[in-house]
């Protein structure tokens, strides 16, 4: 199959994809998070192209993709007075909730569960495509399984060259990581997954929010977990990722000390002049999480090679986006981390 690469500028654009999403193909679709890979969330064949395509494990369910806050009732039930108020607050936005689904969702869809995620995009182009295809569009990140997710056209290609009909392009993703996940489905609200939308932001809304243990700390093997996706080796390059914590001179001493031939270093822009020699690469800046949050999947994307070893990375506190940019990196570090104290 030749993947048609359609400009989100294009005013047939929307259409074209929306027909082709209509007709059962994948199409790799932009957000304001990451690049995501598009089917009819309805359509039970279509989705399970997804899982094909990117080698996804069938019991990690997706996310629904709607137009507004209008289509929730049509896919979901019992939905509380608090998905209402996020949605008001977030949507359009990077915030994605977990609430009970009805019979019209493919079980294919949610893995078996019988709740549902569903997010409304901030991308124009996408809330078009999804308005226009006139059905909710399931869409995980439009990578590979395991690889770390895509945040341009051209990283889409690359992974799924030839076995989508046709990717959109709307340049980078403004935000960088995947959406927030909260899960609204029974009773006290919880943090599933950090992501653009920031555990602070949510409980000004909520007022108290508890955060899921995977988000933090590894999932042990057979462990029942909330969100299926988390227990699975993700975002990961082919070398071992290893977080350096603690001030920046003696982190940047630390790492040149045990620093050998072939590994990398993944830093803030500010330090690149520590890691002279270290095959430094900068994600963002560190006074402003949010550019790191923008850079990091394409700067694992550039480590993701057999011959880089071990990735030394500096990484920001878990406070607003830095929480999820820290949950992202912790993932694809094993959750080895080297604290200050160890420095
Ligand atoms: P991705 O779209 O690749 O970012 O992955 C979607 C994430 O949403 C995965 O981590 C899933 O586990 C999570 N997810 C999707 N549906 C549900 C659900 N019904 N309950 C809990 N988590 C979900
Ligand atoms: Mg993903």
């Amino acid at each position: 199959m030749r993947t048609l690469c359609l400009s989100a500028r294009d005013p047939e654009t929307a259409a074209r994809a929306a027909a082709l999403l209509r007709a059962g193909e994948l199409v790799g679709i932009p957000t304001e998070t990451v690049y995501g890979l598009g089917a009819d969330g309805l359509n039970e064949a279509a989705v399970a192209r997804i899982f094909e395509a990117k080698g996804r494990p069938q019991d990690n369910p997706l996310i629904l993709h709607i137009a507004g806050p209008e289509q929730l009732d049509g896919l979901c039930h019992d939905i509380p007075q608090a998905a209402w108020d996020l949605a008001e607050r977030f949507w359009p936005g990077p915030l994605t909730m977990v609430l009970p689904c009805r019979d019209c969702v493919p079980r294919r869809t949610t893995a078996g569960l019988d709740t549902v995620a569903v997010r409304c995009p901030r991308t124009a182009v996408t809330r078009e495509i999804i308005r226009l295809a006139g059905t909710p569009v399931a869409a995980p990140s439009a990578n590979l399984s395991g690889k770390p997710s895509t945040t341009t056209a051209r990283h889409v290609l690359h992974d799924l060259d030839g076995y989508i009909a046709a990717v959109v392009d709307d340049g980078p993703c403004a935000v960088g990581v995947e959406s927030t996940i909260v899960d609204l489905s029974q009773g006290a609200p919880r943090l599933l997954r950090p992501g653009g939308i920031s555990p602070e932001q949510l409980r000004a809304v909520l007022g108290s929010l508890t955060v899921d243990q995977a988000v933090t700390a590894p999932i042990a093997p057979g462990a029942v977990v909330r969100a299926p996706g988390m227990k699975y080796r993700h975002y990961a390059p082919q070398g071992q990722v290893l977080i350096v914590d603690g001030p920046r001179e003696r982190a940047a001493a630390y790492i040149r000390r045990r620093f050998a031939p072939g590994d990398a270093v993944l830093c803030y822009e500010e330090e690149l002049p520590l890691y002279a020699g270290c095959r430094p690469t900068a994600y963002g800046r560190e006074d402003d999480p949010e550019t790191l949050a923008r850079g990091l999947f394409a700067a694992l994307r550039d480590l993701d090679r057999a011959d880089v070893k071990t990735i030394f990375a500096r990484c920001p506190p878990a406070v607003g986006v830095g929480c999820a940019v820290r949950n992202r990196l912790a993932k694809a570090a094993g959750f080895h981390v080297i604290s200050e104290a160890e420095l």
